[in-house]
Parts: C-alpha cells; structure tokens; sequence
C-alpha cells in the first residue's frame, strides 16, 4: 500500500477509447492534474483538481465496470509515486494504459507495470524533447497537426520506437483542420509501403461521448 501518498484527481469516469490503436475499448479514464506544458489548445482544465489518497481513489475506480484503465492528464508521468498504484492496479487485474506528452519518461519499474503507452510528443514544444529524458519506446505515437508538423513528425518517427504512428487534427475555437492533417498524411506516406503514419480522429466526440 502506498505510503501516505496523494494523487492530483480532475476526472475519473468511464468511457470508450475514442483515439488511436485502442480505438473502441472500454476503458475508465483517470485524469491526474498538472502538466509540464501548456499548448495553447489543450481543452483540459488540468489545474482543477482533487487530491486523493490511494485507497480513495481505488475505491472509486473499483465502483465502475471496465477492467481497463487509462492514465491521461495532465501528464501522468510527472506524478510523484505512480508506482504503488500501478502495482495496486496490476494486482486487481486491470490492463493499463497511459496517455503521454513523453518529455519525460518514468522509471523502468513503471513501465514495467503498464500494457500500453501512447505518447502524443507536441511540435510546439519539440526542443524540450532530450533523447536522455525523454520517452523513446512506446506502442503508439500520435502527433497533433497543430501547423507544420512534417519535420517534427520525421523527427520523432527516428527517435521513438513504436508500433503504430498516428497523426490527429488540432481542434481550436471549434474549428478542426481535417484537410491539413490528410495532406500531411500523404506528404509523410509518400513511398512508404509498410508502416504508414495512420489517421486518429477523436471519435468519441463525434459520438458525442465524454
Ligand atoms: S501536454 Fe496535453 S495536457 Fe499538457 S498542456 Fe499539452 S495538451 Fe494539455
């Protein structure tokens, strides 16, 4: 059990995976509080948050029906003492799944304790990407087209490893740039046969779920 330790809690609900490979699972969210970025269309309100103790947040997590659960944020990974509940978690049999900006990767023995890692590196921020820092093994990388994104998207395709490589349009004052992200699609599949940059839509908006 952990030790006294406290957790940073904005949203805790369950859901359907809306982005990238896990598209369509059900899984419960776990939104910690606190970002080390702040990119200007980010529509979560990472710094309303409640603070909770491990046995209150399992307890609350234990009440919905998924067995699967995603860290997202904020930034799951600048969380001090994630490892206790990782192992928690794991020991109640949930799969684990975390949501990352990837400029800073966790201990191994975090790792250890997690089924799936999304990194979503963000271009606006790309020198705070350091190859001894950062996160540079995952199972999926899903970059924002928030502008010129091509050579930022070469960049993180040579420096993390991962199975799947996604692009999404960038949502700002209700608009969403759906044809730029297709032509930067295009541009970056150009001559590639195997391995192609994949496009991630948030469908669970256009469902109309949370
Ligand atoms: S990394 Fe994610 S949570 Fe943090 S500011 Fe950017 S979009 Fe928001």
């Amino acid at each position: 059990m952990g030790d006294g330790l406290t957790y940073p809690v904005v949203e805790l609900f369950e859901s359907v995976q809306g982005e990238g490979y896990n598209t369509g699972k059900e899984v419960i969210f776990l939104r910690f509080g606190r970002c080390n970025l702040a990119c200007p269309w980010c529509d979560t309100r990472f710094d309303a948050f409640e603070t909770l103790g491990e046995e209150a947040l399992v307890t609350r997590v234990v009440l919905l029906r998924p067995k699967a659960l995603i860290l997202t944020g904020g930034e799951p990974f600048i969380q001090e003492g994630l490892e206790p509940l990782l192992i928690r978690f794991k020991e109640l049999g949930y799969w684990i799944g975390v949501e990352t900006n990837g400029v800073v990767a966790p201990p191994h023995a975090w790792l250890r304790r997690i089924d799936y890692v999304a990194v979503s590196p963000k271009a606006l921020y790309a020198a705070l990407y350091d190859d001894a820092r950062m996160v540079a093994r995952a199972d999926e990388v899903r970059i924002v087209v928030d502008g010129d994104v091509r050579a930022f998207c070469d960049d993180m395709r040579n420096r993390v490893e991962a199975s799947h490589y996604f692009l999404s349009p960038c949502e700002r004052d209700g608009k969403i740039n759906v044809e730029e992200t297709i032509r930067v699609l295009g541009v970056l599949n150009r001559g590639r046969r195997v391995g192609k940059w994949l496009l991630s839509f948030q469908t669970h908006k256009l469902a109309g779920v949370r």
